[in-house]
């Protein structure tokens, strides 16, 4: 029996509702898993205590995060089922903007035909090249059980930056440990990735990489590599992480 969905613009929650749809029809074409059902349910809760809206502080981490990637000689942009069915168009367009970038598929709950439909996705949206996938080029993280481990040895393996959007945090911490400057969107403020992560976005994906690309597209313009390494010395990412809490419950008490 097929289901009809009819979600009024109207709706208070049309957005985050539209986008529990699309990672629900992620699910049935291949490209999430079961447990990413769960992950989403996870920030969906984040997302309404922050009010399902960027705050000025995940813009900060943004535009910082925009600055960390134009620096870096080697980002590395890495793409789970979640993020590939909630924002695959905008994610390949943030790879396109940062021209020395490159994208890696790499998954916790690995199948190959799972790891297949997300690159087919990728592709669709004009990248031709998506490493993690030739299993002759998988290298092992140090210290990781998990699937995770194996990364691409000329992708995240090599590279100065890691951009890992909703991110596990034994992953994050084992690539900190390489050494890797790690750029995250995680609408949990306390999650271990969040608390690791050099700068962390508590924001929702969906919302946060269109706005990542206007401030790479704005710095490639008008800011210099000195601009861009002074934005990101003074960046504190502890503090984004506190200011994300105090929103959530400040926000929130003030409505009772
Ligand atoms: P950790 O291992 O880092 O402590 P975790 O075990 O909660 O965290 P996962 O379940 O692997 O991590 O990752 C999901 C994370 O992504 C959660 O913190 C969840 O809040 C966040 N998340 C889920 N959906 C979104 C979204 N659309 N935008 C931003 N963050 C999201």
């Amino acid at each position: 029996m097929t289901r009809e969905v009819t979600i009024p613009p109207t709706h208070p929650r049309y957005a985050s509702l539209m986008n529990r749809e699309k990672i629900v029809s992620g699910y049935k074409n291949g490209l999430v898993a079961l447990e990413g059902l769960i992950a989403h349910g996870r920030g969906e809760c984040f997302d309404y205590l922050v009010g399902e809206q960027t705050t000025e502080s995940a813009k900060l981490a943004i535009n910082t995060a925009a600055a960390q990637l134009l620096v870096s000689e080697y980002p590395v942009i890495s793409v789970n089922g979640n993020v590939a069915a909630l924002c695959p168009e905008s994610l390949c367009y943030l790879h396109r903007s940062v021209h020395k970038s490159m994208m890696e598929i790499n998954l916790f709950y690995y199948t190959k035909e799972r790891e297949e439909k997300i690159s087919a996705e990728l592709k669709k949206y004009g990248v031709d090249k998506v490493l993690g996938t030739n299993p002759k080029n998988l290298v092992k993280i140090p210290e990781l059980e998990s699937n995770r481990r194996w990364v691409d040895g000329s992708g995240i393996f090599r590279a100065d930056t890691v951009f890992v959007p909703l991110e596990d945090g034994d992953r994050t911490l084992a690539l900190k440990k390489m050494g890797k400057s790690i750029i995250t969107v995680d609408l949990n403020p306390i999650s271990r990735t969040s608390l690791a992560a050099d700068i962390t976005i508590v924001d929702n994906v969906i919302r946060a990489i269109p706005l990542l690309i206007e401030r790479i597209l704005y710095h490639k313009k008008n800011s210099s590599d000195y601009d861009l390494q002074q934005l990101i010395k003074r960046f504190d990412n502890k503090k984004g992480l506190k200011d994300a809490l105090s929103i959530m419950s400040n926000n929130n008490v003030n409505r009772l």
